[in-house]
């Protein structure tokens, strides 16, 4: 008898539901970042693809920042770690993901 997973009810072997798991526990990471002048660039790792864009438009355009988005880092001008958290709830993201620095 091959080993069913009580998920999604495929055999283990085929199941992908630890690799979706590990998806749902992935780790935003949000980080202010010293800039020159003694400016801040506030920092979001753990997005990509078109999740990274959507959320890297919608932060800027709620925090009225300028910003840039890419290899999976979105970079947000100033400080705004509170700011990104809440924001990042807005948006749906559960706060157990949201790792502020
Ligand atoms: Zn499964």
């Amino acid at each position: 008898m091959p080993e069913i997973c009580p998920k999604c009810g495929l055999p283990k072997e085929i199941c992908v539901c630890d690799l979706l798991d590990r998806e749902t526990n992935r780790k935003i990471r949000v980080y202010l970042e010293k800039k020159k002048f003694r400016k801040f660039m506030t920092v979001v790792t753990g997005l990509s693809g078109e999740e990274l864009e959507k959320t890297a438009k919608e932060l800027k355009r709620q925090l009225a920042c300028g910003g840039t988005y890419k290899n999976g880092i979105i970079e947000l001008q100033g400080e705004h770690k509170d700011s990104v958290k809440k924001a990042l709830l807005g948006l749906g993201y559960p706060e157990e993901s949201i790792d502020v620095a």
